[in-house]
């Protein structure tokens, strides 16, 4: 076991910023209190100080912007009693964008530490003033900052305090690591690329008042879960079929939206579970839901799945002009097509078989499926089969399923 936090990578920040001088107390702080960093979950968003994933040895989640804190609450909340130390870093950006998760945080009481990087602008898009930007940013003044510190004081944090990134950070971190309970401590520091630069201002006498609270609020200790676990509904799929698969294999099934390629994702992963296999099933559509493409990426392994990466399909079948248009630049040299007849293209030793006129527009994708498992044996007919009479649309999926029978294998 190492007890050092951080890793030999070299810090990506510029000369001079202050999240280095962060890092290497909360290092030593590990090292002082012999912490495995392995024990630690290190939560963190969008921002400079959101670099640190790659940074360290622990465990570490990176969320959206603003995010890190309700993320961490979460961790340590499911974590509790367990002795895991959840550590949320967050910017001063990312605290004015997301101040109620601070809030909320510091409300339960959740055994958590965050650790706010406030160098007073949002350093990594350039500068621009954040909620705990001092007011004489602004050449017809502004708001007072902030005070991130007395508010999560006064929601009920355990412990909050105020210091300088050249302060002792290591005395304060090793306390905060001991403390149960949450606490804050929000670090002071200069943005020297994009802050001090833009803002010559920021050199004068910081406006934020030293603040050191305990608090006396109930800490939060986890309950009895009285509810079962939704996992617990999902009943087992039981497996009866054969598969020829040898291998993880990716296929990415390329539609649009409306056309039910997720439904026939769904109906082939649980086919293939029938046959033994390890299965793993991911949707990509635009945010307008409803509208353009709709891809299923499936990875499929007679081995457990450790990591899957999607983008880089070993089979696309393409069944509609929006999916092809979507897929065609991602097709790597050994990767396997198979687009439907309609579809202009021009790829020599590519199939084209009757995907839509044989399922309908509502049917294509399961018609791929189908004729690329079992004509591959990676997941028999057989397999759907029993997929479909046991799925909530099998009533709809059925007849979608005879006519790919019929067509594909014929109707004996
Ligand atoms: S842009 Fe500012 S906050 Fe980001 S690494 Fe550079 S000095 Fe630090």
């Amino acid at each position: 076991m190492t007890n050092r936090l951080l890793n030999d990578k070299s810090f990506p920040y510029c000369p001079g910023c202050g999240h280095g001088l962060i890092l290497k107390a909360l290092d030593a702080a590990f090292q002082a209190l012999d912490l495995d960093p392995l024990n630690a979950v290190i939560v963190s968003d969008i921002g400079c100080c959101g670099l640190i994933d790659a940074l360290v040895n622990s465990h570490t989640v990176h969320g959206l912007h603003g995010r890190s804190t309700a993320l961490a609450q979460g961790i340590a909340m499911a974590a509790a009693g367990s002795g895991k130390k959840v550590i949320a870093v967050l910017g001063d950006g990312g605290a004015s964008i997301g101040l109620q998760h601070i809030l909320t945080a510091a409300r339960w009481n959740v055994e958590m530490l965050v650790i706010l990087h406030n160098n007073m602008v949002y350093g990594m898009t350039g500068g621009q003033r954040s909620a705990l930007s001092p007011p004489n940013l602004r050449a017809d003044g502004g708001p007072q900052p902030l005070d991130v510190c007395a508010l999560a004081a006064a929601a009920g944090a355990q412990r909050v305090i105020r210091r300088f990134a050249d302060d002792d950070l290591t005395a304060a971190f090793i306390e905060l690591l001991k403390t149960r309970g949450c606490s804050l401590i929000e670090v002071l520091e200069t943005c020297p690329s994009h802050g001090l630069r833009k803002y010559p201002e920021l050199r004068q006498a910081a406006v934020y008042p030293p603040i050191d609270a305990v608090g006396s609020f109930p800490i939060f200790t986890p309950g009895v879960r009285q509810t079962p676990s939704l996992l617990d509904e999902i009943p087992a799929v039981p497996s009866k079929f054969t598969s020829s698969l040898q291998r993880q294999l990716q296929v990415t099934v390329a539609g649009s939206a409306g056309e039910g390629v997720q439904s026939a994702g769904e109906i082939a992963a649980l086919a293939a579970m029938r046959c033994g296999l390890e299965v793993q099933k991911r949707g990509e559509y635009p945010i307008t839901v409803g509208n353009g493409f709709s891809l299923v990426h499936l990875t499929f392994s007679p081995q457990p799945i450790c990591y899957a990466d999607a983008l880089d399909p070993d089979i696309i079948l393409a069944v509609s002009e929006e999916g092809w248009k979507k897929v065609k630049s991602r097709i790597r040299p050994g990767a396997r097509l198979l687009a439907d007849a309609e579809l202009q293209i021009e790829q020599g030793g590519m199939e084209q078989p009757a995907f839509r006129r044989v399922g309908g527009a509502k049917g294509a994708a399961l018609a791929a499926l189908v004729y690329w498992g079992e004509r591959t044996k990676i997941i028999p007919f057989e397999a759907f089969n029993a997929a479909v009479s046991s799925h909530r649309l099998g009533k709809i999926l059925q007849p979608l399923l005879e006519k790919s029978r019929g067509a594909w294998f014929g109707d004996a």
